[in-house]
């Protein structure tokens, strides 16, 4: 059997609705559930095998993707949230109750600063852009995963239709050294 890697693609990936601008991200408690409110779709969307990024119960990987900040809005239970740990470069807000990580923030100078991280299979509604990619696929081993088995997962993602990666995707990648190379002056800011 095909392991699973998420619910939201292991029967395959639905297309998003280029014109969807936006909904709403719930966690997983019964009663007084922390709500973020998003003013537009998401973008950069992937699965993440990385341990950091929130998963769902029994899926291998995270689906993690991001908007502006400025499009992000905590519209219930704020006082719920906490900070899983305040010194990582991507401060992941948390219910402290379900444990879903609501949105990850970045306040340090960093390429995706302005963009936070959020997970669209906390919303209930349908138009989110669908997963680009498969990023950090490697790192599931650390967590645990027989590394034998990890033919069959890329064997799955390429079946769906997304490309592996060990890092992030060729784009972000090349976004993060460009970024690099600018405060280093090895390129011009301007470009
Ligand atoms: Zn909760
Ligand atoms: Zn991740």
């Amino acid at each position: 059997m095909a392991p699973s890697l998420h619910p939201l693609i292991d029967s395959g990936i639905r297309k998003g609705n280029p014109n969807f601008s936006g909904g709403t991200l719930k966690c997983h408690c019964t009663t007084d559930p922390i709500t973020v409110t998003l003013a537009s779709n998401v973008a950069h969307n992937h699965a993440c095998g990385c341990s950091k990024c929130w998963k769902p119960a029994g899926a291998l990987f995270s689906i993690v993707a991001v908007v502006p900040r400025d499009a992000l809005r905590v519209t219930a239970h704020p006082e719920k949230l906490t900070i899983i740990d305040p010194s990582a470069v991507i401060q992941r807000n948390a219910c402290n109750k379900c444990g879903v990580h609501l949105f990850g923030r970045i306040e340090k100078d960093h390429p995706f600063k302005g963009l936070d991280f959020v997970h669209v299979d906390l919303s209930d509604e349908q138009g989110w852009q669908e997963p680009q990619f498969a990023a950090f696929v490697s790192s599931i081993i650390e967590q645990g995963f027989h590394p034998d088995k990890m033919d069959e997962v890329r064997a799955k993602f390429h079946e769906i239709g997304l490309e592996t990666y060990d890092a992030l995707s060729p784009a972000l990648m090349d976004a993060i050294a460009t970024w690099t190379a600018k405060k280093e002056g090895k390129l011009s800011a301007s470009l």
